[in-house]
């Protein structure tokens, strides 16, 4: 087996060299390559029939022999069996990345960024593959996991190589010492991208992971441990534990794990930071939100119906920042409606892996009922349901895009997060009434204000109570630029200089 100082010696300057030629950004390099290269459905992705844990650099059966399965949910179709996480594999993991913790630290920085540089770059030249896996493990359209979710995963591990040796100029001078074993827990709707959000930041730190997949997505982490085999990151440095619940929560409680990072619903997130609670465990929280997406009637209308439609349609609306709560101006609210409904008649939806399919499959049968509820609620509080009239197909788990008018704050469409492609529309007259009515949420994640007035737009985005809010623009992702919220949707940044900070000690 090679050492962790074997694998320094290994010279991968040659990788870090774009086969587009020096000088190109990989962004660029990445959309060259897609411009020219056929429809990617057409290739063929080798899915096993069963996959293990990925423990101290192997595949390994779970300790208690539990399976589970992931289906597509496009057509309801098995893809593979996975292992089922217990205490006694989370026990496993967290040995392994406990032991492989101080080699990793003690590597110098800049061979640390090597290797993120060379995950990045191993995405890059597989990208096709994961797109294509992401598409048929969690229903997204393949446009959206091939020309969003793919390119950011590897931008965020390019991103994060970079910072690698230059993480004393972060903190003010202070010097940053990695926090030792990071657990981390993620949910389906961006599976390797909030992989990636959580293991980037936490390696290019010194520490080491242990990642707890979703259990309806876990086959693209499962890849990205072939990749770290690949690419010869030591053993130990990343482990990934599949499996439900169960494995999260032990994971979670494991004394052996120095921090906790989640991503997921509200509720789960009240449950960890109550089992963290006093046991010192360093923990970030990104959770949900119901984001409001305000649009002023000296706006673009165009533009901003444009922006309505990816602030909710897109990802199916499983999107924890989706512009879910939309206020229009009342002077241009029939324009509004009247536009979207156009828009929305053009939205295709079906067929995920069809590279002009906009709205793919819901995620799971469970997500699809969550959403049928709400649609309930909504007709019996008597608001109007606008729906998309495209056809289903008739296997799987869908859901036309759609949007509820006549709402008021008091509905319960306006105040709970749905997580499906289902808008919730108010109008407002002031500016003064429409934030104070955006700031009325237990919710803080995101926002969005489209207006063609420089000062309004200063003036309105100061006044949000949201981690992130977008101008003129919706759902748009940089790995420079951190993320996160304020009140019931979480604390701590994700991304940026800002994101380090949940994965350092400092002095
Ligand atoms: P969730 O239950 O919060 O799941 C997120 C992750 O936590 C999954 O890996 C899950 O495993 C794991 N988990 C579940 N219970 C746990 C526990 N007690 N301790 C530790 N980990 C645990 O979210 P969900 O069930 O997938 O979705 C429910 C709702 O959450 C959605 O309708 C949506 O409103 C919201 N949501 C928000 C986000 C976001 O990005 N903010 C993402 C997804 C969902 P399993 O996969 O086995 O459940
Ligand atoms: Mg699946």
């Amino acid at each position: 087996m090679t050492t962790f100082q074997e694998q320094n010696a290994t010279d991968i300057a040659g990788s870090q060299t774009s086969a587009a030629g020096p000088g190109r950004s990989p962004a660029l390099e990445f959309a060259s390559a897609w411009d020219y290269a056929p429809a990617p459905e057409s290739t063929k992705v080798e899915i096993a029939d069963t996959y293990g844990h990925f423990i101290g650099g192997k595949f390994v059966d779970a300790a208690k022999g539990g399976t589970l399965d992931t289906l597509n949910p496009a057509n309801e179709t098995k893809l593979s069996t996975f292992a089922r996480g217990t205490a006694e594999d989370i026990d496993a993991a967290v040995k392994a990345a406990r032991d492989a913790q101080p080699k990793w630290a003690a590597l110098p920085a800049k061979e640390r960024g090597k290797y993120l540089y060379r995950i990045a770059r191993r995405l890059q030249e597989r990208a096709r593959e994961f797109a294509i896996l992401e598409t048929m493990d969690n229903g997204k359209p393949i446009k959206e996991s091939r020309d969003v979710d793919i390119p950011l995963v590897a931008a965020h591990f390019f991103y994060h190589a970079g910072w690698c040796d230059k993480l004393k100029y972060a903190f003010g001078g202070a010097e940053p010492k990695p926090v030792g074993v990071c657990g981390q827990v993620i949910p389906w709707n961006f599976p390797l991208l909030m992989a990636a959000w959580k293991l980037a930041p936490a390696l290019a730190c010194g520490n080491t992971c242990v990642l707890k997949p979703a259990e309806t997505t876990p086959l693209t982490a499962l890849r990205l441990a072939e990749v770290f085999d690949e690419i010869g990151l030591p053993p130990g440095v990343v482990n990934i534990i599949t499996g439900d619940g169960e494995a999260g929560s032990a994971l979670v409680e494991h004394p052996g794990v120095d921090k906790v990072a989640f991503t997921g619903s509200t509720e789960v997130g009240k449950k960890i930071a109550r089992a963290v609670a006093g046991t010192g465990k360093k923990l970030t929280l990104e959770l949900g939100g119901k984001s409001p997406n305000i649009i002023f009637d000296d706006a673009s209308i165009d533009q901003a119906v444009e922006g309505i439609v990816s602030g909710i349609y897109f990802n199916q609306g499983h999107v924890c920042c989706a512009g879910s709560r939309l206020f229009v101006q009342e002077g241009v609210a029939d324009e509004v409606v009247a536009k979207l409904k156009i828009r929305l008649e053009s939205l295709r939806v079906g067929d995920p892996l069809d590279k002009n399919t906009d709205v793919g499959a819901i995620n799971s049968r469970p997500q699809l009922e969550t959403i049928a509820k709400y649609f309930d609620i909504a007709r019996d509080e008597g608001l109007g349901v606008y729906e998309s009239s495209c056809e289903l197909p008739s296997s799987g788990f869908w859901c036309k895009p759609s949007f509820f008018t006549g709402v008021q704050a008091s509905h319960t469409v306006a105040r709970e997060e749905i997580f499906g492609p289902v808008l919730a529309i108010q109008t407002f007259r002031t500016p003064e009434e429409v934030i104070t009515r955006a700031n009325n949420s237990p919710y803080g994640l995101a926002a969005g204000v489209w207006t063609d007035k420089g000062s309004k737009i200063f003036e309105i985005a100061g006044q949000l109570k949201a981690g992130i809010v977008w101008l003129n623009t919706y759902n748009r992702f940089d790995p420079a630029s951190p993320f996160g919220g304020y009140k019931e949707s979480g604390f701590g940044r994700e991304g940026g200089m800002q994101g380090l900070r949940g994965y350092v000690r400092l002095g």
